[in-house]
């Protein structure tokens, strides 16, 4: 049966539950205090790979119908998705592979640097400078993911809610969920942080992360991440290249320029490049729930359906599109 559905929430959440409900014929509306770029998932970096958030034994498996799906996306140059290599890192010890990275081809890179800078002196050239930049790294593994421009992606999702006959509705905010049109029997929650105030979950908690945009870097086709601290990741895009990170429990959206410049001199330290000229600098408040991500069917005081989709926190993109799927189901596969 067709429903009609209103998303709370434009991040990437809210996108990826429009273009899915959209495209199967349910009349979907979105309605967002604010939209793309301005949101928490217009500042990510955004690569496919699981980090903090909760738990692993639902994440793991969304994550990966996610994948399944990027993959297939990247194949579509529009789509703002691509391909490329993400080497994870450590500065202090062997670094574990998760397990479920084995079966997608992750490979160890320790004593990488020792060989690369052994070969790389006598073959000199491009193999050097790559050789020159793991050398601040104990040991790491090598993994082929995916790539969310945010500048092109986040469009691309939209453009493709409104050509199935969606509408994105901004400058929205609700106080609650009761107060969306009537006319709408399902109401999806994907306030991403918001749902703190919203629905008053006191689970949620904002992991604050700012990141510098850099223009591109030369000879930078992978992309560079360290998860011991400081977090540390230079992320290739289209037209220019994301210098990470923070991850602080913090509610403040204001970017701080110290630490803009603590980001860009770990960085470029890391590369062995000259400090580049800083674009812009973005922050965002990753919404992490301490009991783990909100996938669940529930009734408003009101009767209507409502499906919560949040608390995804350094995740959202790697999990959208297995989230999503699970979202329609639960709204539309079991009885009003
Ligand atoms: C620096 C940084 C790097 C990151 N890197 C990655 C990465 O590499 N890979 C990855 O998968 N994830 C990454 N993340 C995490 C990812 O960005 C988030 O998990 C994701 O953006 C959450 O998306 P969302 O749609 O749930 O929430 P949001 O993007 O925050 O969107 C929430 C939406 O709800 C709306 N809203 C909220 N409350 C209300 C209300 N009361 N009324 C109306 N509208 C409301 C907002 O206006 C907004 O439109 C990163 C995050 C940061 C900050």
């Amino acid at each position: 049966m067709n429903r009609s559905a209103a998303i709370i929430g434009a991040g990437v959440s809210g996108l990826t539950c429009g273009v899915v409900f959209a495209e199967r014929g349910h009349r979907t509306a979105i309605f967002a205090k604010e939209i793309g770029q301005q949101t928490t998932s217009g500042a990510a970096a955004a690569l496919w790979f699981p980090y903090d958030v909760e738990p692993a034994n639902k994440v793991i498996p969304w994550a990966l119908e996610t994948l399944r799906t990027l993959i297939h996306r990247a194949r579509n140059s529009n789509s703002g998705v691509s391909m490329i290599e993400l080497r994870q890192f450590s500065r202090t010890g062997e670094i574990q592979i998760p397990n479920w990275a084995i079966p997608l081809g992750a490979r160890r890179l320790s004593s990488v640097a020792t060989a690369l800078c052994r070969r790389a002196g006598r073959s000199g050239g491009k193999r050097l400078d790559t050789a020159r930049r793991l050398q601040h790294f104990v040991s790491g593994f090598s993994l082929n993911v995916p790539l969310m421009d945010t500048t092109i992606y986040l469009d691309y999702l939209a453009k493709r809610l409104l050509a199935a006959g969606g509408l994105i509705i901004e400058n929205m905010h609700f106080e609650k969920l009761e107060d969306v049109d009537p006319k709408y029997d399902l109401v999806i929650n994907c306030a991403g942080i918001g749902a703190r105030e919203l629905v008053h979950d006191t689970d949620l908690e904002p992991h604050r992360g700012q990141v510098a945009i850099v223009p591109r870097i030369k000879d930078l086709p992978y992309a560079v991440v360290c998860d011991d601290a400081p977090l540390m990741y230079a992320i290739p895009r289209t037209n220019d290249c994301v210098f990470g990170g923070t991850n602080d429990l913090s509610d403040d959206r204001g970017a701080d320029s110290a630490t803009t410049a603590r980001i860009v001199a770990e960085c470029s330290r890391t590369l062995k490049i000259e400090k580049p000229t800083i674009l812009a600098e973005r922050v965002g408040l990753r919404p992490f729930r301490k009991s783990g991500v909100r996938v669940e069917r529930a009734q408003l005081c009101d009767g209507r359906t409502v499906v919560h989709n949040y608390g995804h926190g350094g995740s959202g993109f790697t999990l959208s599109w297995g989230c999503a799927e699970e979202v329609v189901h639960l709204a539309t596969d079991s009885p009003a």
